[in-house]
Formats: structure tokens, sequence, C-alpha cells
């Protein structure tokens, strides 16, 4: 069963080849054998209590397409009467009171819900290594890094403990981790999916999607994602089309972009041929390439880690040990309380973020640093309306090189730099996709698609067709 994917799972289902519970079951078997720490909580009991719901839904014919389907939820996401914890130390013992729009409309569907996944803390990093309950490694290696910081959702999903899984995007938490660990992962356009109930790292940049084998089941799940609500003031009130319906049409004549600046030093030999050979099977495909320039991305690094920070430390001054989450013992008075609250609940890097925006935000540097970066997000954003002009999809690598080794990048710079090819995205609030596209020294590389804003049934279209014609996307890393 665990080979099947989303859209054979439905057919499976609606077959009576299985029933819900039998599928759930053996999802839960799975994970309890698996040693990646994908998961900060499997949640055994309510997910068989889905799944029992699930099939008397089916009995009676009162489904919808996806019930009984299961699927992991990265630990961001707001599940009532679950604990919710964003992979920080603060957060432990916070079960949420609330269930976030997407966990809502997921179980409105009753699909089941097999456990939380692991993530880096209010998902800051790029390996997973950022996390309160432990690195998560990749599948195809166990020494390496998943990516981050959706790497427990992205190790699920390829290590086939769960159909697919949710994620968020910040600055390529759903592209990175899906490149590196071998698996199709979509950033829809900003506002495309609800963010009430995400815990908030980044609100102008958050970005929920799914994560999944294939672009058929990123369509269909992001058909149950996606979509206007009145709850999150920066949602979309566009209408949501049907995702699926668009993936079968011709490439023939698509125009592909390749930015110039992505194909410049730092980039692995390994990955690029793995993307330039994807790029030959568009072209064979009928598409035609020609480059692009993107000259303001190579700015995105410094951009994105002052905007990101300085929204965090506005969304994160909420974690003050007074009204949920962690609290030191026996605080001598309330700075006491507020002081060692903070020291103790947050990880490093969250606390570091918190420091570089509470100083680019301060009144003597915010022109400089705050303003500055808004700036130059705009020149990034213009690169793109640009390019589009001329193409229809933006194709290049995802990450400058394959997984690297668990503790092998110390210092936070080198770490940011894995983002060169991510953050842009975001800045510019576009849709982003990655899909496998080959190997680099036994480890996935993923290729990555851009387009323009809502243009995410072109994307998954264009995403479809390379998996029609190749068979990246249905390889598996050793079984576990
Ligand atoms: N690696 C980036 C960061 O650390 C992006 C993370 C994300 O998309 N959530 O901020």
């Amino acid at each position: 069963m665990h080979n099947l994917s989303v859209a054979g799972l439905i057919k499976g289902l609606k077959n009576k080849d299985f029933s819900s519970v039998e599928l759930t079951q053996h999802y839960l078997n799975r994970i309890n054998k698996s040693k990646l720490n994908a998961f900060i909580s499997v949640t055994d009991d309510l997910a068989l209590a889905q799944a029992n719901e699930a099939d008397l839904k089916i009995a009676k014919g009162n489904n919808t397409f996806l019930t009984g389907i299961p699927y992991a939820h990265k630990d961001i996401f707001c599940t009532k009467g679950v604990k919710t914890s964003a992979g920080s130390k603060m957060l432990d013992s916070f079960i949420s009171p609330y269930d976030a729009t997407l966990s809502h409309k997921f179980n409105s569907e009753n699909m089941v819900m097999l456990g939380k996944t692991n993530m880096d803390e209010f998902a800051m990093g790029s390996s997973n290594e950022n996390s309160y309950y432990g690195p998560v490694k990749n599948p195809w290696n166990l020494k390496k890094i998943p990516g981050g910081s959706s790497g427990g959702s992205a190790a699920a999903v390829a290590s086939r403990i769960a159909p697919f899984a949710t994620g968020t995007d910040t600055g390529g938490s759903i592209r990175q981790p899906a490149s590196l660990c071998g698996i199709t992962g979509l950033k829809p356009t900003y506002g495309r999916i609800s963010r009430y109930g995400m815990i908030a790292y980044a609100s102008s940049l958050d970005q929920a999607g799914p994560m999944t084998r294939t672009a058929e089941d990123a369509a269909i799940v992001l058909n149950a994602m996606a979509g206007f609500d009145s709850k999150d003031s920066t949602s979309a009130t566009k209408e949501t089309p049907d995702y699926t319906n668009q993936l079968t049409n011709s490439l023939d004549g698509l125009k592909i972009g390749l930015p110039k600046e992505f194909f410049s030093s730092g980039l692995d030999e390994g990955v690029e041929k793995v993307v330039m050979d994807a790029i030959k099977e568009y072209e064979s495909m009928g598409a035609k390439i020609q480059e692009v320039s993107l000259p303001n991305s190579m700015h995105a690094i410094p951009t994105y880690y002052i905007v990101a920070p300085c929204e965090c430390s506005s969304n994160l001054s909420r974690f003050d040990g007074v009204r949920y989450g962690y609290r030191c013992k026996d605080p001598k008075d309330l700075d006491d309380l507020y002081l060692r609250s903070r020291s103790e609940g947050f990880g490093k890097e969250v606390k570091r973020r918190i420091m570089i925006g509470a100083y680019a935000l301060s009144a003597g540097y915010y022109d400089a640093y705050y303003l500055k970066a808004q700036k130059v997000r705009q020149l990034i954003s213009e690169d793109f309306k640009k390019a589009f002009q001329s193409v229809d999809v933006i194709m290049g690598p995802v990450s400058p090189t394959p997984a690297f080794d668990l503790g092998s990048v110390k210092d936070p710079v080198s770490m940011y730099l894995a983002d060169i090819y991510t953050l842009s995205v975001n800045l510019a609030g576009l849709p982003g996709m990655s899909i496998p596209a080959g190997f680099s020294k036994e480890l996935p590389v993923g290729l990555q698609l851009i387009g323009n804003h809502w243009s995410e049934e072109l994307l998954l279209n264009t995403a479809h067709q390379f998996q029609l014609k190749t068979d990246w996307h249905t390889s598996s890393p050793i079984e576990l």
C-alpha cells in the first residue's frame, strides 16, 4: 500500500481494496519502525478513530474525495487537543485549544492525521538541525540532513511512512527539503492558503503547501488546502480552480527561462548537470528555452535575512512566559520571568534572529536595514515581473548542493547560503515547486519551477508532464 500515490490510495479506498483503518494501521506500523525522527508526535489513537469515522462515511456514501486518506501534518499547524510545538521547547507543553484553518479543512473531509512532523524550531533553518526534538535524518543516507525547515514532512513522504504531508515555506522550506529528499513540493502564491492557526514566523513570506510524491498528488491535495479564509486578512479572495484540470496539457511551445545568475559559481557540478538534463527533457517535449536575467536575485540572502528576522522578532514577542508556552521556574519578578522564560525556552538560532530583527527595527537603524531591505525586495519582484513578460516558467536549481552531512555546517551564515535559489520566490510572493529530477552522489536533486502569481495550474501541468516522461519521482530510498 505504501508505494501507492495519493491518487492510487483514493482508487484503492473506492474499490474497497483496503479500508481507511487498514491503511492507517499500515502507516502507523511503518512510522513506529522508522529511525528518521520525522515525527514529533504520532497520534495513533486519534488517527484510528478518524479512520474509523472515515470508513463509516465511505460506507454510507457521505465521503469527499480525500476522506480516509492519511497524512502527516507539520507541527506548525495548530491542532485542537493535540500538542503543537513548532519544534520548540517554548511550546513543548502547548496543547492547541483550536484548529488551524488547514487542520479544520482536512478534518471536515474526514482525512486521517497520522501525527505531527519534526521541523526546525519556528521554521527557522535549512537543515532541520534546529529542532528541540533533535535532527531528522535523510532517508537516502542517514548521515545526511533532510533539508529544512519541513524536513520531517519531506523525510516522511520520501520514506513512505506517510502518503503526503503538509509543509510551510517562508524562504524555501517546502522546496528545499523536497529537493534533498527526492519528493515533489509546491509553495503556492502568497495568500493562496490560509495562514490562520499556522504559527507565524515571517508573516509576509509564510505560505503553506503540499509535499507529495507526484505533481498529480500535489494538485489533488492543493484542492483541499487552497481558498479564501475570512480569518486571515492576507488570504486571497481569488477563486480556486480545480488544480487537476490542466495536468494533461501539452507543453509544446512553453517558454522556459533560465536565469543566468542561477548558473554561476557556487553551484555544485552534479546538481547543475541534473538541472540541465531536465531542461533537455523539456526541450524534447517542445518547450523553448531562453536565458533571462534576475540581476537582484543575488541580493536575496541579505534582504531576506533582514526582513524575516524583523518579522520574527515581532511575531515571537508573544512567547513571554505569561500567556502560553514555557515558563521559567521561580521567577524573582516580571523582568526575570520574561528574561528567563525566553532565554530558556528558545533555541540558539531563534534567539539570534530575534536579536537581529530587534536591532534592525530599532529607531536608529530602521532606515538603514529594514527600509532598505524592503526596497531591494521590490527590485527583486520587478526582476521577476520583467522576466515573465517573455517566459511562462522559470527553471533552475533548488539548492546549490545535494544534502550535506549532519553537523557539517557550523556557522549560521554558511547555512543561509543554502537558500540562495529559493528566497527570492518568497520575497516576490510567487509560486515555486521542486520536482525530483535526478541524482548527484547518490542523493536526490530537485528541479525548481517558478511561475508568475497564480500560475499553480501551469506549474503543476509542467511538473506532471515531466513525471509522465521520467521516473525520478518513483525511486525510493532504502527500505526502512
Ligand atoms: N532557510 C530559511 C530560514 O531559515 C527558510 C525557512 C523557511 O522557509 N521556513 O529562514
